[in-house]
């Protein structure tokens, strides 16, 4: 989840005009602050009182990885497998007598409503948007069609989204990740959702096309999570594109499909790119996994940290945030590195820098964050010691070379869920974590403030492109505005109850700025 590449890096328009605060005509209503620079504790007081695949083929090409990828930190608490009947051949309808919707099962949605309110309490940020905008509707009129994970963080943000004015229908983009109570509890309140969890291939298209085809109602703004959502549109639907005001897409794989559009001038929308805005990734790739990664060992292994020799490959933003966490328990942290700025940066954090192949011997623990394939090679494998652990927290399952193990001197003993033991035949052990995919994914819980991020940066693309007058964005990818990724962050500042210092007008005319931000350049690295 790092900077585009570099051909689609090209492409992004950040244009002057984009940078102008006083440009963002919602955003600018949004972070006027009457007196100081935000006023937060009215919604702090405010929010406090909550409670707290495979199947037929439609398409010439397969689903996103993404939307078969396991996600188990949305995996549904309810059985999938409680009723055999698919939620297709159902008849069901909500207390209202509405049937606009199909999920696995509407009498889960009191469970679900509880789950989406426990999530509420971690994402005030959309919380505190939808007290802060609803009188304006910044999203009246505005017929959305979403396909993301359905779980009850995203709840949250569709709920924002309809109190702030829209229309949404909804399908999932991953056909293991709906949460079916949380599907549920969103049928009930009303949102046009079809999804349930365990669906096969044609279901999930089935699900897709239900939300885009519909009688009478045509999207004029996409939010996607893998670029599925926008490629039925493409094929199936070319004239929904007359409408549409944009998308937002929150994936790499997603985005890089929008950029490869846009090179073959095919884009004829605006898009944002979600994934990567500033906080996104500090949220997604170093905090997010600081935590993580100890939660995925833990929930597999159980193994200590303290006095573990520990080697982590790639000091990027996964890496330092695996490594600091791991130091921070008394592990002993090696780091590997082809960068050598990346490696003078671990040199000065306290972390020896060595080769794979110097430490491979000795190491407890052995965790790959590079984004690379074949970090770690069977020759590394073959001289692990005994009980050696090995993980992934990097991209999909290229780093570690997992099919080398597949032969037939080797022997797998699955010993738990996402656990297996590669035994060689001197009776020597090496433990493999979730088939080599990430582990944190696979393994562990995304902590719901994390995904506030990610859900508050989508609401405010929405809101920016629905309400942008026209000839602001072209037929392009862009990226957020800093101004927008600042507000994000300033939206999350209450639940810590941070004061922000603001500046004088000495001060921002010394230092060139305008008194409300952006406070930085868009080349700064944070
Ligand atoms: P990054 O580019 O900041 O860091 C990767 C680092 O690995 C770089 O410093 C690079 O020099 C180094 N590297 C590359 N090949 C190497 C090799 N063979 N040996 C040692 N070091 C090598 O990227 P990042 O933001 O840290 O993300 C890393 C990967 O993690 C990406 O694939 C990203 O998609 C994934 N990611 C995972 C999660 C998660 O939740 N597990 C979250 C965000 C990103």
């Amino acid at each position: 989840m790092s900077v585009p590449d570099t051909a689609a890096g090209d492409e992004v328009k950040q244009t002057k005009e984009m940078e102008d605060a006083e440009k963002f005509s919602f955003m600018a209503t949004l972070t006027k602050a009457p007196k100081k620079q935000i006023q937060f504790a009215e919604d702090m007081q405010e929010f406090s009182k909550f409670p707290t695949k495979t199947g037929r083929r439609s398409l010439s090409r397969s689903i996103s990885q993404s939307s078969t990828d396991s996600y188990s930190s949305a995996a549904s608490y309810t059985d999938s497998s409680d009723d055999e009947v698919s939620p297709r051949e159902k008849q069901q309808t909500n207390s209202k007598g509405s049937s606009n919707f199909c999920v696995k099962n509407i009498k889960q949605a009191e469970f679900g409503r509880r789950e989406i309110e426990i999530a509420e309490q971690d994402m005030s940020a959309l919380i505190s948007l939808r007290k802060r905008a609803q009188g304006e509707k910044p999203l009246a009129g505005a017929k959305i069609v979403g396909c993301t994970h359905i779980t009850a963080q995203t709840a949250v943000l569709i709920e924002t989204l309809c109190a702030l004015g829209a229309q949404c229908r909804w399908s999932a983009c991953n056909i293991y990740s709906t949460q079916n109570e949380v599907a549920a509890a969103l049928a009930e309140a009303g949102v046009a959702v079809f999804a349930w969890k365990g669906e096969s291939e044609d279901d999930f298209w089935w699900c897709i096309d239900r939300c885009v085809n519909m009688d009478g109602w045509m999207a004029n703004m996409i939010l996607d999570d893998g670029g599925d959502l926008t490629h039925w549109v493409y094929k199936k639907y070319p004239n929904v594109f007359k409408k549409i005001r944009g998308i937002v897409e929150e994936s790499v794989t997603g985005v890089h499909r929008l950029y490869q559009l846009s090179k073959a001038g095919k884009l004829c929308v605006p898009a944002m790119n979600v994934n990567d805005s500033v906080t996104k990734q500090k949220f997604d790739n170093l905090y997010c996994c600081r935590e993580s990664i100890l939660d995925g060992l833990k929930r597999t292994t159980d193994v200590m940290f303290g006095g573990k020799q520990v080697v982590v490959c790639g000091y990027g933003e996964v890496g330092k945030g695996c490594c600091a966490a791991l130091k921070a328990l008394g592990a002993i942290v090696s780091i590997t590195e082809i960068d050598p700025i990346c490696a003078l940066q671990a040199c000065m954090d306290g972390f020896r820098v060595v080769k794979l192949s110097e430490v491979i011997r000795q190491v407890d623990v052995v965790i790959t964050c590079t984004g690379n394939k074949n970090v770690v090679t069977r020759e590394h494998l073959d001289r692990m010691k005994n009980s050696c652990i090995v993980c992934n927290m990097g991209h999909s399952n290229t780093e570690i070379d997992v099919t080398s193990l597949r032969t037939p001197e080797l022997t797998w003993e699955r010993v738990r869920s996402q656990v297996d033991h590669i035994i060689w035949p001197d009776g020597k052990r090496v433990v493999l974590l979730a088939e080599g995919r990430l582990l944190n994914l696979s393994c562990s819980t995304v902590p719901t403030f994390v995904l506030s991020i990610t859900a508050t940066t989508q609401a405010l693309a929405l809101i920016e492109l629905y309400n942008a007058p026209e000839g602001r964005y072209k037929q392009d990818v862009y990226l957020l505005p800093k101004k927008m990724d600042e507000y994000v962050a300033s939206l999350h500042l209450p639940s810590f109850d941070a004061h922000l210092t603001e500046l004088s007008d000495d001060q921002a005319k010394y230092l060139g700025l305008n008194k409300n931000g952006p406070f930085k350049p868009n080349y700064y690295r944070y």
